[in-house]
């Protein structure tokens, strides 16, 4: 009996709280809404090729000392003609004067239409991020090579998904999405590793992948690094004319 009224008791209790909650608010549309910034406006360039309004032209076809240098920080030796930069054998890399962290970059190249070499040997050169994450650039349009070595791989640490290559003598576009690592306080382990996405001739062949460290030709990258800040963009003189342009960069 007693048991009964306590339980009546607390019954009651709670329907008397309930009856003084307000109702929960009735969500509307508008209320997940959210308007302010508005988004930045900018004009996106014609064709797939063609520079955004908020993007840096990095080469226009005709001026590649603005914007690069060799690796020393001289002029560039490359030879630029016809709207494109090529490579001119045994004078080594260029990069950006710039340095870059996180960004979409946008870059076109072409291989020698006339077949020279075969594997790693015909049509290589390379997109190096921070000047020391490689994008390999190889001709690989009926040229077998190693799978994490070709066209479109983060040079030895990932392969690209599918073998997306035009032939030789071609132009083909690269569309990289890169994210700068960020570095534990040790200053020598990433807290976050550097990631890319590539898009070959607007094809994916690299999801976000994670990079284990910098590029290395022998042995296994480091998983360990020394701490870097933002980096420049370097093309790679591998001995082989392979040209460039319509090179733009969006900072993210
Ligand atoms: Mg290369």
């Amino acid at each position: 009996m007693k048991i009964q009224i306590i339980t009546s008791s607390l019954l009651f209790a709670a329907v008397a709280v309930m009856a003084q909650t307000p109702e929960p608010m009735k969500m509307k549309p508008e209320m997940t809404e959210i308007w302010d910034p508005e988004i930045a406006v900018i004009t996106p360039g014609e064709t797939p090729k063609d520079a955004p309004s908020d993007a840096i032209v990095l080469f226009d076809g005709v001026d590649l000392a603005t914007e690069w240098t060799n690796s020393k920080g001289e002029k560039p030796e490359w030879i630029v003609a016809d709207g494109c930069v090529t490579v001119k054998k045994g004078t080594g890399t260029i990069k950006t004067k710039r340095v870059f962290e996180d960004y979409q970059l946008h870059i076109e190249w072409r291989a020698p239409a006339e077949v020279i070499g075969e594997s790693q040997g015909r049509g290589n050169s390379g997109i190096f991020m921070q000047g020391i994450y490689e994008v390999q650039v190889l001709d690989n349009y009926n040229n077998r090579t190693y799978r994490n070595g070709q066209a479109g791989s983060i040079y030895k640490q990932h392969p690209p998904l599918v073998n997306a290559c035009k032939a030789p003598g071609v132009w083909q576009t690269y569309d990289i999405i890169y994210t700068a690592p960020r570095f534990n306080e040790d200053g020598i382990t990433y807290f976050t590793p550097p990631t890319v996405t590539v898009l070959h001739n607007g094809v994916l062949v690299q999801n976000n992948v994670k990079m284990r460290g910098p590029t290395e030709y022998i042995g296994v990258p480091e998983y360990t690094v020394k701490k870097h800040g933002p980096g420049s963009i370097e093309l790679q003189d591998h001995g082989n004319p392979v040209s460039f342009r319509n090179i733009w960069i969006r900072e993210l």
